[in-house]
């Protein structure tokens, strides 16, 4: 018999998703319509922000919430290693320097005795970070109130990078409210818990921030005569007033994220009960299990166990052949060729490079049956039992 193939995360699209993005293609827009802003304004509803700018990917609301910031030459941005390439480089594209702090042991996001350390280090150098980029790992939300405190005793602004945690929640309150920060970012990549295909959002409590990053989207065009320099020349008439991108996301896209998020509350309810299944079926095995922060109701979108490094990558290949599609999330940022070409060594950030010495995701989405959840602590066992 042959095993079929579990992923380590996937997409759930039904027939109201589908019915929804065929009904956007019949309609008379295909981008600029009514779907987006209708997506906006139910994701500002549920995050409990002011505004909600939609964009093409989390990549480029990273990029539209540093210019909204005023990210520049000469500034820079620090998040951490244990993340996906995009916290990191958008600012580089702002034309600022990055650098890392390191993630606390035990719930693998943002340290905030490290951040202190490194702050006070800097502020002594006189090389204060503009912006801080806190990352809600696997789902979970970093400890924001910790984080915003210090940093904003050193004048930080900070962006939360919640590409992972829509729907999570932080001492009650849902995650992307900007309650301990200035923006905060979503994706909607297909692995992600909502997904538009490509996609991604940027909440924020501060208009002025909001107007900026919706100029960022679109080329720095604005209709809206209270933002141009004279009035218009007639009905025809735009401005550009800053410099901008094309980042819009489609009118297909803003119709199934809006679909899609009717089904979110469904999606975190299968993903935490996955969760705490694994947590009990996991227990006697060599191995040890994600540990929750008593102020954080996680969204789950990844379920990460570290197994001894001595055995790791035994155990990892066995669990591919055995037809499951682990994953190690993240390889860290300052050990990639691009940063350490830019002076960044292995050994600087003890605690995310043992994190990626041990760390392997494994299958976690809504569609994951029981029985394929059992396979997986089935081959799990035996993989440990082997080495
Ligand atoms: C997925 C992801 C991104 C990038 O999201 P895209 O929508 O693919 O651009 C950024 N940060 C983190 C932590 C992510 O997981």
């Amino acid at each position: 018999m042959t095993n079929t193939f579990i992923p380590y995360g996937r997409q759930n699209i039904t027939d109201e998703d589908i019915e929804a993005v065929v009904e956007a293609l019949r309609s008379d827009y295909l981008t600029q319509g009514l779907q987006v802003p209708a997506f906006e304004r139910e994701l500002a509803h549920i995050t409990g922000a002011a505004y909600a700018v939609a964009l093409n990917s989390a990549t480029s609301a990273l990029h539209v919430a540093c210019m909204a910031l005023d990210l520049g030459t000469g500034d820079w941005l620090w998040t951490v290693p244990t993340t996906f390439v995009a916290s990191a480089n958008c600012a580089l594209y702002c034309g600022a320097q990055v650098d890392f702090v390191d993630i606390d042991p035990t719930t693998y996001t943002m340290c905030p005795v490290a951040l202190e350390a490194k702050l006070k280090q800097a502020d002594a150098a006189g090389k204060l970070p503009k912006i801080l980029v806190p990352v809600h790992l696997c789902g979970q939300s970093c400890d924001m109130e910790a984080i915003s405190r210090i940093a904003r005793r050193f004048g930080v602004k900070i962006i939360e990078d919640a590409s992972h945690s829509i729907g999570a929640h932080h001492q009650g309150r849902p995650v992307g409210d900007c309650r301990y920060s200035d923006i905060t970012v979503f994706s909607f990549h297909p692995v992600k818990i909502i997904t538009t295909a490509e996609g991604g959002m940027a909440t924020t409590q501060d208009a002025g921030l909001a107007r900026k990053m919706d100029l960022a989207r679109s080329h720095g065009i604005t209709r809206d005569p209270d933002q141009m320099t004279h009035a218009p020349d007639g009905p025809w008439y735009y401005q550009q007033i800053s410099l901008g991108y094309n980042y819009r996301m489609t009118e297909l896209q803003g119709a199934l994220g809006l679909s899609q998020l009717k089904q979110l509350q469904n999606f975190l309810a299968r993903r935490r009960q996955l969760a705490a299944q694994y947590d009990d079926l996991l227990a006697g095995l060599p191995l040890t299990r994600p540990a929750q922060h008593p102020d954080t109701n996680s969204s789950w979108h990844l379920y990460v166990v570290r197994v001894p490094a001595e055995r790791h990558t035994a155990v990892f290949e066995v669990l591919r052949a055995a037809g499951l599609g682990v994953n190690l999330h993240y390889i860290p940022v300052h050990t990639q060729p691009y940063y350490q070409a830019m002076g960044f060594a292995a050994g600087q950030f003890p605690h995310a490079e043992s994190y990626y010495a041990e760390a392997i995701s494994i299958p976690l989405y809504p569609g994951l049956s029981d029985s394929d959840q059992k396979r997986v602590v089935q081959e799990l066992t035996n993989a440990l039992a082997d080495q």
